[in-house]
Parts: C-alpha cells; sequence; structure tokens
C-alpha cells in the first residue's frame, strides 16, 4: 500500500497582469498580506480579463492546496484591455469575476483590488 501523501495547503491564490510596471508594488503587497511562501500566484496578462483561464487557476489552488482566499489584482493603464480598460471596466470585469468564483466556491474569501500605477492598491466591491 502506497503511503498517504500528507495534505499540503497554502493560504491565497494570487492573480495578477504581467506588467513590469507592478512588480514592484506587488511582491512587497503580497508579502505583508501572506508572507514569503503562503501562497500561489500567477500572472496574466490582463488578469480577469481571461476569467475562463483565472477560473482553471482557482480549480487547481483549491483542489491541490485548498486555499482560502483569492486576490485578484487588475490595473491601470493595462495594454492587455487597450481601449477598453476603463476603471469602470476594470471593476465590472473584478466583481463579475468574484461574483462567479464566489457562486462556484461559496467558502472561498474573493478579493478585488484596482492597483493605480503610484501603488495604491484599491479595493473593489
Ligand atoms: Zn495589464
Amino acid at each position: 500500500m502506497a503511503a498517504k501523501k500528507p495534505i499540503i495547503h497554502c493560504d491565497a491564490l494570487v492573480v495578477h497582469c504581467m506588467d513590469y510596471r507592478l512588480q514592484k508594488f506587488i511582491q512587497p503587497w503580497i508579502t505583508v498580506r501572506f508572507g514569503y511562501d503562503n501562497f500561489d500566484i500567477i500572472s496574466l496578462a490582463g488578469a480577469v480579463h481571461d476569467y475562463e483561464m483565472v477560473l482553471k487557476y482557482v480549480q487547481l489552488a483549491v483542489l491541490i492546496h485548498s486555499i482560502e482566499t483569492v486576490c485578484l489584482i487588475n490595473h491601470e493603464d493595462c495594454r492587455a484591455y487597450g481601449r477598453d480598460g476603463t476603471y469602470k471596466r476594470h471593476k465590472h470585469d473584478l466583481m463579475d469575476s468574484q461574483f462567479k468564483i464566489k457562486a462556484l466556491f461559496p467558502k472561498l474569501k474573493v478579493e478585488t483590488f484596482f492597483l493605480h500605477l503610484d501603488g495604491n492598491f484599491e479595493s473593489i466591491s
């Protein structure tokens, strides 16, 4: 009989855009929130712009790491959105993703942020 694998766990999945301009803000923010090794992280162009892709990683992180929190971070001047990237659109997409994920995973805490290019993380709700 194979030895039972230990359960492995981390607190959160962080989803943010690939944009290099964000990195200097995101890394310290995550460390303050979740420490150095207590989170999964994915970097996708436009963050929640591709909801289906985000959902795949949420499902995976729940399954393999039993995460409790998802942080969705869109940002100002996101080139993956192009001209469609208005504040209103980002807010809509973040809230829509939050709503859909909560519907599928009622126990998950889903936090949404709009990251300004001055480093301010605006909580969206
Ligand atoms: Zn972006």
